[in-house]
Formats: structure tokens, sequence, C-alpha cells
């Protein structure tokens, strides 16, 4: 930057600078007179961490690059590093002038002579100060909503909106150590459509995909806020149940088989009424299991279910002693 001039209010609008708007001009002025006013190349970095400083804008418009992505523009009349001339921390700022500016530069003591003589110049100060925690805060929110969408969107499964795969892996083995430490009992269900091939061969696999949006709505549907349906993969699915005995699970699995028998597939009632039925295998968390030997064990008691002519219940052995 290279020096153009020294301030001096008959040259320059007081009044039209946002730190003085309303305030005392005339002691302002009196004040500012002798700053210097720098000519930055556009392109050029302006902020300066060694040294806290205020940057008015008289001519031109600066780029504030300190939230990571976001960039501020600052235009004529605006300021910048007041919050470093307040806390005298290091001026962080990424102050670049996008074009060829003309600045006004107030080192902090003088910026604080400015607040202390002028009401004026202090509530500027607050108000802008407010506001920029304002935007910042609006920001983080913004960015927190983000993120939670995100992670919600990697924890779910797009067709069904059940639980998916990653969502297991993360929380079934926790859920398995907490059932041993607290020697609460825990299930499993797992189950597969049955001649799932076959009916997407017949209507299609856009209404295959339908009827798997049914069967998991069947599965939110019928459980308890405690409980957990996951798409553990195809047309496989997973019930865990938390503080369930196997007697009681395989009740609730009767009930699901049962839902899943007279579920309205198509809404559509011109066409022939397709039903689903699923294969359910229930298991129960022994003690020393992990959760691996606790889905081999439902998978096992599912494959019974099949083999045993399908759209059934098998709960596999040992149990837990209920
Ligand atoms: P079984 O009674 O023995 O389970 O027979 P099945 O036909 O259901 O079993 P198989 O494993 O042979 O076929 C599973 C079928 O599920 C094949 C696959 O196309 C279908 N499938 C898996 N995921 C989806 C999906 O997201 N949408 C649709 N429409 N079909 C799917
Ligand atoms: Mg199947
Ligand atoms: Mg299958």
């Amino acid at each position: 930057m290279k020096l153009l001039s020294t301030f001096a209010a008959s040259a320059h609008d007081i009044a039209s600078l946002q730190l003085f708007r309303d305030a005392d001009t005339a002691s302002a002025a009196a004040l500012l007179a002798g700053c210097p006013v720098m000519l930055a190349a556009a392109g050029e970095v302006v902020s300066d961490p060694a040294c806290p400083r205020l940057v008015i804008v008289l001519r031109g418009a600066l780029a504030d690059a300190t939230g990571e992505g976001a960039t501020t523009k600052i235009l004529p009349g605006e300021s910048a590093g007041e919050q470093s001339v307040l806390d005298g921390e290091a001026d962080l700022s990424g102050l670049t002038a996008l074009e060829e500016s003309e600045l006004l530069l107030v080192d902090a003591d003088l910026a604080w002579r400015l607040i202390e003589e002028s009401n004026g110049v202090a509530r500027n100060l607050l108000r802008l100060l407010s506001f920029r925690i304002r935007a910042a805060n609006m920001q983080l929110r913004r960015r927190q909503k983000l993120g939670e969408f995100y992670r919600q969107l990697s924890l779910n499964d797009g067709l069904t909106g059940l639980y998916n795969r990653a969502w297991l892996n993360d929380v079934l083995p926790r859920l398995v150590s907490t059932a041993q430490v607290t020697r609460a009992p825990l299930s499993l269900i797992m189950l597969d459509i049955d001649h799932f091939k076959q009916f997407n061969d017949s209507h299609g696999h856009l209404q295959g995909d339908g009827a798997l949006r049914v069967a998991a709505g069947i599965l939110a549907g019928a459980l308890r806020p405690t409980d957990f349906a996951v798409r553990y993969g195809g047309e496989e699915l997973m019930v865990i149940l938390p503080d369930t005995t196997g007697a009681v699970a395989a009740g609730v699995a009767e009930r699901l088989c049962e839902r899943m028998r007279e579920a309205v597939v198509f809404e559509d009632m011109r066409l022939p009424l397709p039903h689903i039925t699923a294969s359910f295998g229930v298991a129960s968390l022994a003690g020393g299991q992990d959760d691996h030997a606790l889905i081999a064990n439902a998978d096992a008691a599912l494959y019974e279910a099949k083999a045993a002519g399908r759209d059934r219940v098998a709960v596999a052995v040992p149990l837990l002693t209920d």
C-alpha cells in the first residue's frame, strides 16, 4: 500500500462513514485529522496481523476471507478490524483489496480515544459487532443443520427410511455390550421377503421398491419407540429389541408376519392385489455372545423359517432363560 494523503475532514465526508453515523462528527474529524489514507492496488493484502487497527474503506472494496469459504465484501463507508482493536488480539482477517481502494487507517490507540470521546462511535461499534455476532451465529446454525442433514443421510436407507448397515455397525455392538454388562435381555428379528425376485419379475422393479417401502412401514409402525428397524441389505430387514426376551420378541415377529401378509401393497385398486409375505428369524443374546454371533443366530433361524415353507417365524436356540 502506498500513502496517498492524510485524512482531512474538508476532503472526506465523515458522516457517510458507518462508524461515525449520528456521532459528533466535528470532534471525530479533529481526532482523525492526520491519519494516513492509503492506496491499495487490486489484489493487495491489507491486513497486518502484527498491528491491530481499524481499516475504513473510503473508495473501492475489500474482501474479508476470515469465515472459512465465505467471503464478506466491505464497501465504502464500512470498516474492518474492530475486533482486534477492542481485544488487542492479532488481526486474523484476510483483508484483500478487490479493486484499487482508498483506505483510512486508524491505529488502536486512536480508535480507543474515538470510543471514549464519542458515545455515537461507541454505539455504532456495538451495533456493528452485534450484527456480526448474529451473522456468525446464523452461519454456524446453518452449518450445524447441514451437518445433521448429512449425518442422517449417511445413517438412513434412502429407499425405506430405516436405519442402514452403517448405523447397525455403529450401534449394535454398543447395544450388545450394554446388555452384557447390565445383563438385560436383547433380541433381534431378521426378516426376508419371500420370493421377492419373482415379485419383481411379475410386477416390475418399481413396484418391488414400493413393496419394500410397505414392508418397512409395517416395521416402523408396529414397534415401540425403544426398538429399531434396520434395512440389513436388499430385501432383508432387521428389528432390534432392547430389554426384550426371546419369547416376547417371537410374539412381536408373529405379529409382524401377520401384518405383512395382510398388507395392501398397491394402492391402485385397478391392479390385481399381490401380497408379500416374509420369513422371520428370532434370536436373543446369550451370555458372552457378541453382535456377530447374535446376527448369525437370527440368520440361521430365518433360514429355518424359509426351509419350513416361508411366511412364518422360527426361533433360534438357545434362548435366554425368560
Ligand atoms: P426367498 O423367498 O428365498 O427369499 O426368495 P427371493 O426371491 O426373495 O430371494 P432372492 O435372494 O433370490 O432374491 C432377492 C430379490 O430381492 C432379488 C433382488 O432383485 C430383490 N431386491 C433386493 N433389493 C431390492 C430393492 O431395493 N428393490 C427391489 N425392487 N428389489 C430388490
Ligand atoms: Mg427373499
Ligand atoms: Mg434375501
